[in-house]
């Protein structure tokens, strides 16, 4: 069979509600047309999702601390453990960030900073108790597989009683945040210190069957290959089938933080197409996000057209990559507008026309 028909035939088979094989999602991935996975894709997102509407949320994102042992290639964000030139907040720093948050109306907080070993385990539950004890409404998502991972070196607890801990102490909902790419090749060539797979794999695991909600990722762009991209996928979408705790997907490009890792430039029809990919490969996630931060207003909405229903955005604070997002609801309302949908702000959790899931 030659390449486009096989990609034709991939594409009616998926249409037709048989689940894509890894084979087959690296065959539309090497040989498949963006134009052709975008307009099946759009077929699959509007069975999923209301075609009309384009969903947003609002956040602020708190960096309790930067310093970080941990040491990936590509941040920027970390300062050296002991070097003296980082930063940790008091949780009274951290509520004055909440309070402003409320005051744009904002009622959703994004917690998460580097692995600092001066910091002890109640650290962290008081901060999340201070935060649920002043602002009761707010839905606290925090930390990534590598600080709870962390946690449980720390306390020399199981990763239940972590969890159920930090659940206890307010915590909401857990980012899918540190994945860059899932395969121990890559790992070991980014950051390896960070979480290997199978330990990122655990802690998402053990976090979404204590019934915490969970985002995933993808950041590409540096020397993966074509077989680890689908290797990702493949290992986001078993962990779904076993879990359902997975809301949403978010297609990220590495971006220039630092020069000590090798950086590839994702030509816009190569990020289209992981919109589109993903969003029929991954047929057990709801939501794919695009993060306008990431790849810019222009390409951003050309991905609402290519699978994508989400625009993640506004952010209040990033510290750790700065870019170009949208900077407030009325001009995510006006992007989503503009791009031919009818604007829906939803929660952390995807309840649409709430501003937070605590109190609905
Ligand atoms: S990306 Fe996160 S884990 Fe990696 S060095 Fe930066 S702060 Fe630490």
């Amino acid at each position: 069979m030659n390449e486009q028909k096989q990609t034709t035939t991939i594409l009616d088979r998926t249409l037709a509600g048989e689940r894509m094989s890894s084979a087959d999602a690296l065959h539309l991935w090497l040989h498949g047309n963006f134009r052709d996975l975008g307009n099946a894709a759009v077929e699959v997102r509007n069975r999923l999702n209301k075609p009309d509407e384009v969903s947003y949320t609002a956040f602020r994102v708190v960096n309790y601390t930067n310093y970080c042992n941990v040491e990936c290639s590509f941040c920027s964000f970390m300062d050296e453990v002991g070097s003296g030139k980082g930063y940790n907040l008091s949780a009274d720093e951290i509520l004055r960030k909440v309070d402003e948050a409320m005051r744009l109306d904002s009622p959703q907080l994004f917690l998460q900073g580097g692995v600092n070993p001066d910091l002890p385990m109640q650290y962290y539950t008081d901060t999340l108790a201070a935060v649920r004890d002043k602002f009761p409404e707010v839905h606290i998502r925090a930390f990534s597989p590598v600080e709870v991972l962390y946690m449980e070196k720390l306390t020399g607890k199981s990763l239940v009683d972590v969890f159920a801990g930090l659940k206890a102490a307010g915590m909401h909902s857990f980012p899918g945040a540190g994945a860059e790419i899932l395969t121990d090749r890559m790992r070991d060539i980014l950051s390896p210190k960070k979480a290997s797979t199978d330990e990122w794999l655990r802690a998402m695991r053990t976090a979404q069957q204590q019934g915490l909600k969970s985002s995933t990722n993808i950041v590409w762009g540096s020397e993966e290959t074509d077989d680890e991209i689908i290797a990702h996928l493949t290992r986001l979408r078993e962990l779904q089938d076993a879990t359902s705790g997975v809301l949403s997907f978010v297609p990220w490009t590495f971006q220039a933080q630092t020069k000590k890792f090798r950086l590839r430039k994702v030509a816009p029809h190569e990020y289209l197409k992981m919109v589109s990919l993903s969003r029929l490969f991954l047929d057990n996630i709801q939501h794919i996000e695009v993060s306008i931060m990431v790849a810019g207003k222009q390409l951003g909405e050309l991905a609402l057209h290519f699978g994508a229903d989400d625009i993640n955005s506004p952010v209040i604070e990033e510290n750790v990559l700065r870019s170009f997002g949208l900077k407030s609801v009325t001009e995510s309302v006006q992007f989503i507008e503009e791009a031919g949908f009818n604007p829906v702000r939803r929660s952390f959790n995807y309840v649409r026309g709430a501003k937070t899931d605590q109190g609905n």
